[in-house]
């Protein structure tokens, strides 16, 4: 049966409310975490509970959230994928010590077959290598041994970044249909092909792992799980890409519109397409969260997604402003939701047009620049200079220079481009410069007045709420 992403969203919260969770907000995109770059999962903002150095009140049994992600280790295949994307939203069910394996199992389960209504004989489970008593939990709940299998660390150890709670994991997997599959016949959940779609972890919370890589047992055996809401709303909506799915649908139709090209008649075009959809969410929800494009950190990420909308923007005819096109879109698909998009309007902006101006003006003689140098080229590595060259004058983002050399088979000497990177803040410091960012971007100064003059606005509800629980 055909359900929105609206729809999935509020029943999955509304389902694991009614078992006694507590609903709360999504947190910021800026982890309280030292440790990591972006949330990149819904469990990040509860890392304190599990070490429980803070604690749930009572009644509740757990938490849910549908939490914004970032996944920087996926920016690289946006697009080419239809089950990746750098921004998306992950339902999630959180325990700290009240529930575990036996009724989170029987819950996905549920969720899935009852509420959702998958057809069971399309379903999957992989358990991590060891975990024999997750087998037998999903055959109690009626699941042929056929369609359980173990994976080993890659896929079935789950941790947020190297340090911190973390534990095997069981993962459910939709069969999509044996025309999407590789042909091989290895071909099973874990392969990365488009027959097994992943579309929920749940992760069993036992460890804490520890900076010289030994695991540490968690006080409490918790529960952490998190669905991938978009990837839901493909498989709820009858189609095999994240794409094709209502919100991002709707994303692409932008680029559609604004370019000319319709969706599905050139691969190239419908890369490109897909990659501004995307793109253009994280940026939207990036600048929103308070992140600022910069030379450094999630600065860069958050630059780095930007110009490559632009680059993939301009290869389909879509040149000057455009941007803003796409964040009114998403504001009106995702503002109920999410209010800090809307409230951060201004500031989304007048950032973006800024970034637009800068690339946008030097775009066409960098592409000429490396176009040069690769015809040029007698090896298959592009010397590091050049890609410095690429960065410092037209602000080539390396890993776009990368994605650009690629494409025609040549790697970039990496080192030679760290070394001169290096030299050139070797310079920065030496002539006194108080802040290298500047130095890269002449307008370095113009987004921390912004900031100033615009917010981000803080979005009362998240603070209040996470006051509450912090005094509880
Ligand atoms: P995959 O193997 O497909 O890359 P994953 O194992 O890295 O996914 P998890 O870390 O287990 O993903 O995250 C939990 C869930 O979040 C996944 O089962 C999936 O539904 C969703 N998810 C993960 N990464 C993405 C992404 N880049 N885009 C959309 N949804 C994602
Ligand atoms: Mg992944
Ligand atoms: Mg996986
Ligand atoms: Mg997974």
């Amino acid at each position: 049966k055909y359900m929105t992403t609206a729809e999935i969203r509020e029943k999955y919260l509304a389902y694991f409310e009614d078992k006694g969770c507590k609903r709360m907000p999504s947190s910021s995109l800026i982890p309280d975490d030292p440790s990591l770059l972006l949330t990149s999962a819904g469990m990040v903002q509860f890392k304190p509970y599990f070490l429980h150095q803070k604690e749930l009140e009572a009644p509740y049994i757990g938490t849910t959230t549908v939490q914004k992600c970032v996944r920087t280790n996926d920016i690289d295949i946006i697009g080419t994928t239809g089950r990746h994307l750098s921004f998306f939203e992950m339902l999630g069910n959180f325990s700290f010590g009240a529930y575990f394996k036996k009724e989170m199992c029987a819950w996905a389960y549920d969720f899935s077959v009852n509420v959702l209504g998958l057809p069971p004989e399309k379903l999957y489970f992989t358990v991590f290598e060891d975990d024999d008593e997750t087998i037998e939990i999903w055959k109690e709940l009626g699941v042929p041994a056929s369609h359980i299998s173990k994976l080993g660390e890659d896929d079935n150890f789950w941790r947020a970044g190297p340090t911190g709670p973390c534990g095997p994991c069981s993962e459910i997997y939709f069969d999509q249909g044996e025309e999407f599959g590789c042909g091989s016949p290895d071909c099973a959940p874990g392969c990365d092909c488009d027959r097994f779609l992943e579309y929920w972890n749940c992760v069993f919370t036992q460890f804490d792992g520890q900076e010289d890589g030994t695991l540490k047992e968690l006080p409490s055996k918790n529960i952490d799980t998190g669905m991938g809401l978009e990837r839901m709303a493909a498989i709820m909506q009858g189609v095999q890409s994240n794409y094709e799915t209502d919100v991002l649908r709707s994303l692409v139709a932008v680029g559609e519109k604004l370019s000319g090209k319709a969706y599905g008649e050139d691969a190239a075009a419908d890369l490109a397409l897909r990659i501004i959809a995307d793109h253009s969410r994280s940026v939207t929800f990036m600048i929103a969260d308070g992140i600022l494009p910069s030379n450094e950190g999630r600065g860069y990420v958050l630059r780095r997604l930007l110009r490559r909308a632009i680059m993939k923007a301009h290869s389909i005819g879509i040149e000057g402003h455009f941007l803003n096109d796409y964040v009114d879109e998403i504001v009106r698909l995702m503002g109920d939701v999410y209010p800090e998009i809307v409230e951060n309007r201004e500031l989304e902006r007048k950032l973006i047009l800024a970034e637009e101006e800068r690339f946008g003006a030097t775009l066409r003689q960098g592409q000429a620049y490396l176009s040069q140098a690769l015809a040029g080229l007698e090896g298959a590595v592009l010397p590091g200079d050049t890609a410095f060259t690429l960065h410092d004058t037209y602000g080539f983002p390396v890993e776009i220079t990368q994605e650009i050399a690629g494409e025609a088979g040549i790697a970039v000497d990496m080192e030679g481009f760290e070394a001169a990177m290096e030299q050139q803040r070797a310079r920065a410091r030496a002539a006194g410069a108080k802040d290298a960012e500047a130095a890269w971007s002449t307008y370095g100064g113009v987004h921390a007045e912004l900031l100033k003059e615009l917010g981000p606005t803080e979005f009362v509800g998240y603070s209040a709420t996470q006051l509450e629980t912090t005094v509880a």
